[in-house]
């Protein structure tokens, strides 16, 4: 929690420093996010998982992220309660009793009649 906070405030400090928050809107985060997400697929794109640069990959996992945060922050969002909640969702929609080692997504499984 203090970590997301203090992650968060970082980004906020970069932001303001640049004058870039009129430009973050939340439409525009949503975007970002969605292509620094692409930036990180770039990173895989044409060959094997293993061949990819890792610190590339953390770079790009960072820009994720702090969009992320950024995004949270704008709806004020308690990011880490999200995540607890979004995480038992999936529990639930995910038990492991029936999910355990298959690679079905919820909606497929039941489609297929075996969950
Ligand atoms: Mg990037």
């Amino acid at each position: 929690m203090e970590e997301i906070e203090r992650l968060t405030r970082a980004a906020l400090k970069f932001r303001d420093e640049r004058d870039w928050a009129r430009f973050h809107t939340p439409k525009d985060l949503a975007a970002n996010l969605s292509i620094e997400a692409g930036e990180l697929q770039e990173c895989f794109l044409w060959k094997a998982s293993e061949e990819a640069d890792a610190e590339r990959v953390g770079e790009e996992l960072a820009d994720v992220v702090v969009t992320a945060l950024l995004l949270a922050h704008h709806y004020r969002f308690d990011l880490a309660a999200l995540v607890e909640k979004k995480l038992a969702q999936n529990a639930a929609k995910y038990p492991v009793d029936r999910f355990k080692g298959k690679n079905l997504k919820w909606d497929d499984a039941r489609a297929a009649g075996g969950t």
